[in-house]
């Protein structure tokens, strides 16, 4: 047994010390009794304003502006998280209530605070949609709610083809998504962006929707797939065009929330299959953006196939222990990459008793390429190692401002 060790963090020199979050994080019945959703909303609001005052060290959006403008930031505002516990529930939880457009706000606005505890980066933006589910839903995908929202089934190929393209404005989630930006647009204030949600990519939806046939059907059914593609990416743009003109002026600037394409599943296939049937597809998305950001999963084989070949301006790379084809390792994508302004977003696992010099390597390289961000994991760290973690990422701060910044 690990003693909890009594010794309080020290505040930073350079930085403002952080609050203990529970002068933030408000308990809901003690303070909003008898409020209408529209004044909790402004009281969240007026909370979140507050706190990301107080914390410019922990914000994500201004370490995000600095690395599209190519500039050392003063301060990392990195991820620190620990692995998943071991008690995983054995019970299906029970499906969530049903929630107004109001009471989604309010749950989002109040969320904005949350990763403070943890010393984690926040920013004053709003998420949309139902997660990786938000597009195979208007195919016909069933999202379980007592599962997160995680997409059930599958289609096959004919009757999906014979609908011909879903409704970018009616279909599926999309209604529940315009009264969220109709809300966030209504009830709070003009610097609070609202993101779209999160729109995966032709073969991550055409997984989604098809299941493991996606990995024949490119040589079984060359055409019908090639039909299927195209319409997910017809999709995927008339979906794009109109949550942009909905949400105006505050939809964000940051790539990886605006051109995304995730690709996890090409994690699955060859680079040779990835180039004949689905980079064409990926190109549309990239010619209609101008450039595109790539969440490769991991695999070096697709870091390097999209970088290749696409207009990435963001892209991830980082050690994962239990990755299906490998992962891409930090020092050979800085290497990659080069002299070109890509953004490149670093994602390992730390390793069990050398967490810290590790992550130092980590920031080291900002000295000569400014344009990272990270984000690490200990999976070997639970929810009891929560004071640890903290004290770690407040020494690793420490680092950048003496080793990095100065
Ligand atoms: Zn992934």
């Amino acid at each position: 047994m690990n003693p909890r060790p009594s010794v309080k963090p020290k505040p930073h020199p350079s930085q403002p010390a952080p609050h203990p979050p529970t002068l933030i994080i408000r308990p809901f019945a003690a303070t909003f009794v008898n409020k209408t959703p529209p004044q909790l909303i402004a009281d969240a609001v007026e909370e979140a304003a507050a706190a990301l005052d107080r914390h410019p060290e922990r914000r994500r959006d201004l370490a995000e502006q600095a690395v599209m403008r190519g500039a050392l930031r003063q301060y990392p505002a990195f991820y620190l998280g620990h692995g998943p516990d071991d008690e995983a529930p054995c019970a299906t939880p029970p499906t969530p209530p049903k929630q107004s457009p109001e009471e989604r706000l309010l749950n989002s606005v109040r969320g904005i605070t949350g990763p403070l505890e943890m010393l984690n980066p926040i920013s004053p933006r709003l998420g949309l949609g139902r997660g990786t589910g938000t597009l195979p839903a208007s195919f016909g995908i069933r999202l379980a709610a007592e599962l997160g929202h995680t997409p059930t089934g599958e289609r096959l190929i004919d009757d999906v083809l014979a609908e011909g393209m879903p409704d970018p404005e009616t279909s599926g989630v999309i209604p529940e998504m315009r009264e969220d930006i109709e809300a966030a647009l209504a009830l709070t204030p003009d610097w609070f962006e609202i993101a779209p949600p999160d729109m995966q990519g032709p073969f991550n939806i055409a997984h989604m929707v098809l299941g493991t046939e996606v990995f024949v059907l490119p040589l079984l059914e060359p055409d019908k797939f090639r039909d299927f593609m195209t319409l997910a990416t017809d999709f995927y743009l008339a979906l794009a065009a109109n949550l942009r003109r909905w949400i105006g002026p505050r939809y964000p600037t940051f790539p990886a929330c605006t051109c995304r394409i995730a690709e996890c599943s090409l994690n699955m296939v060859s680079a040779e299959l990835y180039r004949e049937h689905v980079l064409p597809h990926d190109r549309r998305i990239a010619e209609a953006f101008g450039q595109v950001a790539i969440h490769p999963c991991s695999g070096p084989h697709v870091f390097r196939a999209t970088l290749e070949n696409l207009p990435v301006v963001y892209t991830e790379a980082g050690y994962i222990a239990k990755a299906y084809a490998g992962s891409i390792r930090v020092e050979e994508a800085v290497a990659e990459i080069g002299e070109r302004p890509i953004i490149l977003g670093i994602g390992q696992e730390l390793p069990e008793g050398n967490e810290e010099e590790f992550f130092r390597r980590d920031l080291d390289l900002a000295r000569a390429n400014p344009r990272l961000l990270y984000g690490h994991t200990g999976m070997h760290w639970r929810k009891r190692d929560a004071e640890k973690i903290r004290r770690l990422h407040l020494r690793l701060d420490e680092y950048w401002a003496r080793h990095v910044w100065a």
